[in-house]
């Protein structure tokens, strides 16, 4: 009986969902009389401009774009939109580094959070407010700030978050609406697990304060929640003491089963449990895990780090001439003046019984802040050498456990193997799923206590990129045909059926009862096409 009343209850949903959608399809007549009572900007420029992304992959007009002065401004457009008889659907643009549209809204409107963070700027608004409560610090980030923004002031103030992205010029808002993941996560947990309280603006225009005390529906659903929910404002996010230095480690493996079972190992030797009250003195475990391929077709060094010295270049090559692909285990020990003796005999203890080949151990010593913010000279690179916005036909996969070698046989040596093209890094790292909070709307693989994160990160030339959406089309095909559980982190897809497969059927429910709870007029973020058509 309780099976079929889910059924029944999920058709509903889904029919309440499919007329609503098609309402707005027929959608977005926004009226040249609304475009000036919210100043809104349809120019060409704007308009082109809020039609592309990070993936130059697709391009959608918006009708107009809207430079909010603060978040009131936004609550405003959203509740002109869910009260007119016609609503028009409203995309959230943080810093456009989507790879699919995700921030695009066809036919609607586009809100640019730059306007935001300028207009911050120039009232001289700090990015991150500190505040002290019992358990400890936390900051108050606006969703517009970028985390290099809220780094630098915080480091300034000897404090940090611990979890990050790998490169920091993306917005709160967008790594929250999706996860936020990097080498910290098996141990801090992904961005969405260190947010305390946010400000949020749902569908109905209306601005909530949500934790998971005070309207804690709002505040599981938006984190991982794609912006279905609502437009994050601010997030108050748990600090700790900032460390000063970083003893940053690669190995290299030529044996992919050897590499795996040492990162597995890494990320179960947790230290001493880490809140943001702890100032890390006795917690000898690491705070960073990461690992890439480095294979034949690539340069040793890529835009996400250079790390290999010169002198060494040559060797390595050959080993990845001689093996096809490397497998290379990342690392990384905070300390600071109090623990610099100790470092390196913590790490060499972390590191006995490691199985990495012989010789090749890399290390370097940086600053904590040079180490977080290491992706940045990689992109600056690339943009003086116009190759930055290229084509980014990005794949990103969450793969059980169990299932990895599976992974490695079909995919990295197989497809990855004979098609010869991928250039970009490709990442692959473990995680805790205990570290991730079930009652947000993040969707990993639920079965197994750890699994893996793989990012194909593909760069193209405009007329290739069809090669790499082939590839990306073909390793799904193949986890889908082996049985391999694979979720897609910063997920696309076009059918609803694929978003029902990505979330499970528990999850998809509770995902389509907020969006009926937070944004029934279906407004918001249409470029993830959930419940939107294009
Ligand atoms: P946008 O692309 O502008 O928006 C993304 C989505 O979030 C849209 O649906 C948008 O509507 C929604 N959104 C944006 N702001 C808000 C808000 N304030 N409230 C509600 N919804 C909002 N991800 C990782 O996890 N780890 C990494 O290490 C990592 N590295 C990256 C490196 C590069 C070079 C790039 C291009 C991306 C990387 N990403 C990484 C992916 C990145 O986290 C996501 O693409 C993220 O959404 C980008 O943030 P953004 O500010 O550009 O968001």
């Amino acid at each position: 009986t309780y099976f079929i009343l889910l059924l029944i209850t999920i058709t509903r949903l889904i029919s309440t969902v499919g007329n609503k959608t098609e309402h707005l399809n027929n959608n977005s007549l926004l009226s040249s009389d609304l475009i000036s009572r919210h100043n809104l900007h349809d120019d060409p420029e704007s308009l082109e401009s809020a039609s592309r992304d990070f993936g130059n992959l697709v391009h959608h007009l918006p009708r107009a774009v809207f430079h909010p002065r603060s978040p009131q401004d936004i609550a405003s457009l959203v509740k002109t939109s869910y009260e007119s008889p016609a609503p028009f659907t409203i995309s959230v643009k943080g810093q456009g580094h989507s790879t699919r549209g995700q921030a695009m809204a066809r036919g609607g409107v586009v809100v640019d959070m730059r306007a935001l963070r300028e207009e911050n700027n120039s009232n001289k608004k700090k990015n991150i407010r500190v505040i002290w409560r019992e358990e400890g610090y936390y900051g108050d980030v606006g969703g517009e700030a970028l985390w290099a923004d809220v780094l630098r002031e915080a480091a300034e103030m000897g404090v940090a978050p611990a979890s990050w992205t790998d490169y920091l010029y993306l917005t709160v808002g967008g790594t929250l609406s999706n996860g936020g993941i990097s080498g910290q996560s098996f141990k801090y947990g992904p961005q969405i697990s260190i947010v305390h309280e946010m400000d949020v603006i749902t569908g109905k225009g209306e601005l909530v304060t949500c934790s998971s005390h005070t309207n804690s529906e709002l505040f599981h659903a938006v984190l991982g929640g794609l912006g279905q929910f609502g437009i994050i404002t601010r997030a108050r996010i748990a600090l700790h003491p900032a460390p000063k230095m970083v003893k940053w480690v690669r190995l290299l493996y030529n044996d992919f089963s050897a590499f795996t079972k040492d990162q597995e190992r890494l990320i179960s030797i947790n230290g001493r449990k880490h809140n943001n009250n702890d100032n890390n003195d006795d917690d000898v475990a690491l705070d960073y895990v990461e690992g890439m391929l480095l294979m034949h077709q690539g340069p040793i060094n890529n835009w996400r780090s250079s790390f290999f010295p010169l002198a060494d270049h040559p060797r390595i090559i050959s080993l990845v001439t001689q093996h096809s692909i490397l497998y290379c285990l990342e690392l990384a020990k905070y300390y600071d003046e109090k623990s610099e003796n100790n470092v390196d005999k913590e790490m060499q203890g972390l590191l006995e019984g490691l199985s990495y080949m012989p010789g090749f151990y890399y290390e370097k010593k940086v600053s904590y802040v040079e180490f977080l913010n290491r992706v940045r000279s990689g992109e600056l690179k690339l943009q003086s050498q116009r190759q930055w916005d290229v084509p980014h036909p990005w794949l990103n996969l969450f793969i059980p456990k169990s299932q990895i070698m599976d992974f490695d046989s079909g995919v990295f040596k197989n497809i990855i193997f004979k098609r010869n093209i991928t250039t970009g890094p490709v990442l692959i790292y473990p995680m805790n799923r205990s570290k991730w909070d079930k009652r947000m709307s993040a969707s990993i693989p639920e079965e197994e206590d750890i699994f893996y994160t793989v990012g194909f990160l593909h760069s193209s030339g405009f007329d290739n990129w069809k090669a790499f959406d082939a590839q990306n089309k073909e390793i799904l095909k193949f986890c889908n045909d082996a049985g391999i559980k694979v979720k897609q982190y910063l997920p696309h897809y076009s059918t609803q059926e694929d978003w029902t497969k990505h979330f499970g059927p528990n999850k998809w429910r509770t995902f389509l009862e907020r969006k009926l709870q937070f944004d029934p007029r279906m407004i918001l973020s249409p470029g993830q096409r959930i419940f939107n058509k294009d």
